[in-house]
C-alpha cells in the first residue's frame, strides 16, 4: 500500500498511452485570506528541504506523505467555489511547492488558461541561477510572487533555516527581472530576525527590486507546537516568545527606511 502509493506520488499515471502527471498535496484551504489578494484557494504542497526553526507546518516537510493530485482535479475542486474568487485566485503555498515544479507550472498553465490569477508562496530555495529555464517558465505562467526572505545575513539564514540564501537573493532579483509581481514576506522572531540593522538591510535590498509591490512582517507565533509533539520532534525555540503585532509593525517601519534609503541612493532624494 505505501509503495504503491509512494510511486504514484511521484510519477505519472498512465492512461490508455497518454500521461496525467501528479502533485503531492498536504492539503487545499477553500476561503484562503491571508494568501495573497482576495479569496483565495490554497493548495498546500507536501515537502520542503528547508527546516525554518520557527516553521508552524512540520507536517509538510516530508516528501514521503501527502495525497496525489492531478492539476484538473485541483481546478475542479476551485471551480465548485469560484464565484467567490472573482477578485482572487489560486495560491499555491507549502511545504515548498517549487519542490515540484513540473506539476506546479502544469497547474498554472492550465489556471492561466482559465483566466485564474496564480500566486506562487515560495521559500525560492529551488531556484538554481545555473538553471534557470524550467524557473522562467514558471513565472511566465504566475501573476504574484509571494517570497519568504527568512534572514538577510547569510550566517543567519544558515543558522536559520539550515541553508544559504544566496539562491534566493538571486531568485528575488530574478523574479524582478522577469517582470513578475512580488510581495516580501518576513517572520519577526524576538532575538533571532529582528535587529534593526538586518532589517533596514533586508529594506536596502528589496529596493532594489523593481517589481516589488508589498511588504508583509509576520510576527513569530508558537501555534505550531502541538505539531511537533505529535510528529516527536522537539520544538525549536522553546524559550522564545511570540511577538506582538506592534514589534511586526514597528520592524516593518525599518525595513521600510531601508527600502527609501536604497530609493534615494538611486534616485536621488525622495520628499
Ligand atoms: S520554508 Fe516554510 S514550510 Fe519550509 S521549513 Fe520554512 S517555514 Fe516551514
Amino acid at each position: 500500500m505505501y509503495h504503491a502509493a509512494r510511486r504514484i506520488r511521484f510519477g505519472r499515471l498512465l492512461f490508455f498511452g497518454g500521461a496525467v502527471m501528479q502533485g503531492n498535496i498536504h492539503s487545499v484551504e477553500s476561503f484562503g485570506t491571508v494568501d495573497g489578494p482576495g479569496v483565495r484557494f490554497v493548495i498546500f504542497f507536501q515537502g520542503c528541504p528547508m527546516r525554518c526553526r520557527y516553521c508552524h507546518n512540520p507536517d509538510t516537510w516530508q516528501t514521503d506523505a501527502g495525497h496525489p493530485e492531478t492539476a484538473d482535479s485541483l481546478l475542479e475542486a476551485y471551480r465548485r467555489n469560484a464565484a467567490f474568487y472573482r477578485s482572487g485566485g489560486i495560491t499555491c503555498t507549502g511545504g515548498e511547492p517549487m519542490l515540484q515544479m513540473p506539476f506546479l507550472t502544469e497547474l498554472f498553465t492550465k489556471a492561466k488558461a482559465e483566466g485564474i490569477h496564480t500566486c506562487l508562496d515560495t521559500s525560492g530555495i529551488c531556484f538554481q541561477p545555473e538553471h534557470s529555464e524550467a524557473a522562467r517558465s514558471l513565472l511566465a505562467v504566475t501573476d504574484l510572487v509571494m517570497l519568504d526572505i527568512k534572514h538577510i545575513r547569510e550566517d543567519a539564514h544558515r543558522a536559520l533555516t539550515g541553508h544559504s540564501n544566496r539562491n534566493i537573493l538571486q531568485f528575488a532579483a530574478f523574479i524582478a527581472e522577469c517582470g513578475v509581481p512580488l510581495w516580501i514576506r518576513h517572520v519577526l522572531v524576538p532575538g533571532l530576525t529582528d535587529a534593526e540593522a538586518d532589517l533596514e538591510a533586508l529594506g536596502e535590498f528589496i529596493g532594489g527590486l523593481h517589481t516589488l509591490q508589498g511588504l508583509d512582517v509576520l510576527p513569530y507565533h508558537d501555534m505550531g507546537k502541538q505539531k511537533y509533539a505529535a510528529l516527536g520532534i522537539p520544538y525549536p525555540l522553546p524559550d522564545i516568545p511570540p511577538a506582538s503585532a506592534e514589534q511586526a509593525a514597528a520592524a516593518k517601519a525599518v525595513i521600510l527606511r531601508g527600502i527609501k534609503q536604497r530609493l534615494r541612493k538611486s534616485y536621488g532624494n525622495l520628499s
